[in-house]
């Protein structure tokens, strides 16, 4: 299943001494590993205030069906571009709510 794992041991010695931390702005596809660059808002009104948002981020590749997702369910609220540290996410839960 995991052939780039296996694969990875092997050519990529030495790779994870580095440590580069870049786990945290990847698609939220399944099995995608691929950098973010957009990020899906979206809110489930049965277990979210109106207001909270949820994030989900997405490449390229899967912002499209990652959106058709949301939208087929009636949660999607907005797409906007993902930079690097930009995440709505952390902003809106560092702010107690104080903003608008
Ligand atoms: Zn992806």
């Amino acid at each position: 299943m995991n052939i780039f794992n296996l694969g990875g041991m092997e050519a990529g010695s030495g790779d994870d001494a580095a440590g580069t931390p870049n786990a945290e702005a990847q698609c939220s596809r399944k099995a995608c590993r691929s950098a973010a660059t957009w990020q899906l808002l979206w809110n489930n009104p049965r277990i979210h205030t109106p207001d909270r948002r949820k994030v989900w981020l997405a490449c390229d590749e899967h912002r499209e069906w990652l959106e058709d997702y949301l939208q087929t369910r009636g949660l999607w609220k907005a797409t906007m571009p993902f930079v690097d540290g930009s995440s709505i996410e952390a902003a809106s839960d560092s702010a107690h709510g104080g903003a608008s």
